[in-house]
């Protein structure tokens, strides 16, 4: 690989293909990861650099890149890590475990929220639903939901996540394949506030998955190796997958998808109407529709309770 590209003097251990670029583990991880973190804040606008913002972490390599690299890139932002404790076996507990590590390691006020103890019921109860088969999306919806909520109490002026290029490129192709324009307007890296919830926003809408995990791998940063025990056979890891064979053979691909994206959202934005917004009737947040998406599962979870005793 011969030396890196930025020094000149270090012996080179990435290679970017997308970028035709070599890097030495410095200049990765002291310029050139954070660096991209902040000029996607900046282009996007996602929140001034003496804002305070919630960071949620999961306990994977992600949030621990994302809560570290922030840190780096904008050292007078106000950050609190939010963690969800799912209820999964085993899994949520070494997450857990590596989130308190990372916020313990970078001096990060840490709020956790249990499922269990705050509203009785773990990930693994929808199994018995009628969304069993989709647990990966009610796991995002119920995430999502309490997330913005917590974010709301803190008063922070946004809501940041470590989706990423390849979890977005992801959701892209699918939500165009099964032709759900509408939907595709809410994968842009910033979505506005809906009072009382603030904005959310994806400071690795353009980092990829790969160098996210070098990163924290390289700075040695607290995070799980665990998959969850409920991921297997996923859509989204299958299409990750494809998504790789196919940067692969073309790099760059991923980012022509993000670019054709951000050509098409105006497009869509003018010609598609959007939903119009309300708020739910049974637990008063923002929502398309009278019932919100996370009532409707909760309704699913307590019926069959009501059934089975
Ligand atoms: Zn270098
Ligand atoms: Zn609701």
């Amino acid at each position: 690989m011969g030396r890196c590209k930025l020094c000149g003097k270090e012996k080179a251990e990435i290679r970017l293909a997308y970028a035709r670029l070599n890097l030495c583990r410095t200049c990765f991880t002291e310029k050139f990861f954070p660096n991209r973190v902040r000029r996607t804040v900046e282009a996007y606008k996602m929140f001034p650099a003496d804002a305070s913002v919630a960071v949620a972490v999961s306990g994977g390599k992600d949030s621990a890149a994302l809560l570290h690299s922030l840190r780096e890139a904008f050292p007078a932002v106000q950050l609190v890590a939010v963690h969800l404790d799912l209820g999964i076996p085993e899994y949520s507990e070494e997450a857990e475990r590596s989130v308190e590590a990372l916020c313990r390691s970078l001096n990060v006020k840490l709020k956790i929220y249990r499922l269990k103890s705050e509203e009785g019921f773990a990930i693994g109860d929808f199994k018995a639903t009628r969304y069993g088969s989709k647990l990966c999306s009610v796991c995002g919806v119920v995430k999502r939901r309490r997330l913005g909520r917590i974010a709301a109490e803190l008063g922070v002026d946004a809501l940041v996540t470590g989706h990423n290029l390849d979890d977005t490129v992801e959701s892209l192709m699918a939500t165009f394949t099964a032709g759900d324009f509408q939907q595709l307007v809410r994968l842009k890296p910033v979505l506005p506030a809906q009072q009382p919830l603030p904005r959310k926003v994806k400071p690795f809408y353009r980092t990829p998955e790969r160098e996210a995990f070098l990163y924290a791998e390289f700075l040695s940063l607290p995070f799980s190796r665990q998959k969850c025990p409920y991921l297997s056979g996923s859509r989204s890891l299958r299409g990750k997958r494809l998504l790789d064979l196919w940067e692969s053979e073309e790099p760059g691909f991923k980012y022509r998808v993000l670019s054709a994206f951000e050509k098409l959202i105006p497009l869509i934005e003018c010609s598609i109407p959007q939903p119009e917004y309300m708020y739910c009737k049974v637990c008063g947040l923002p929502s398309s529709q009278p019932v919100c998406a996370d009532c409707r599962r909760i309704e699913a979870l307590k019926s069959r309770n009501a059934v089975r005793t």
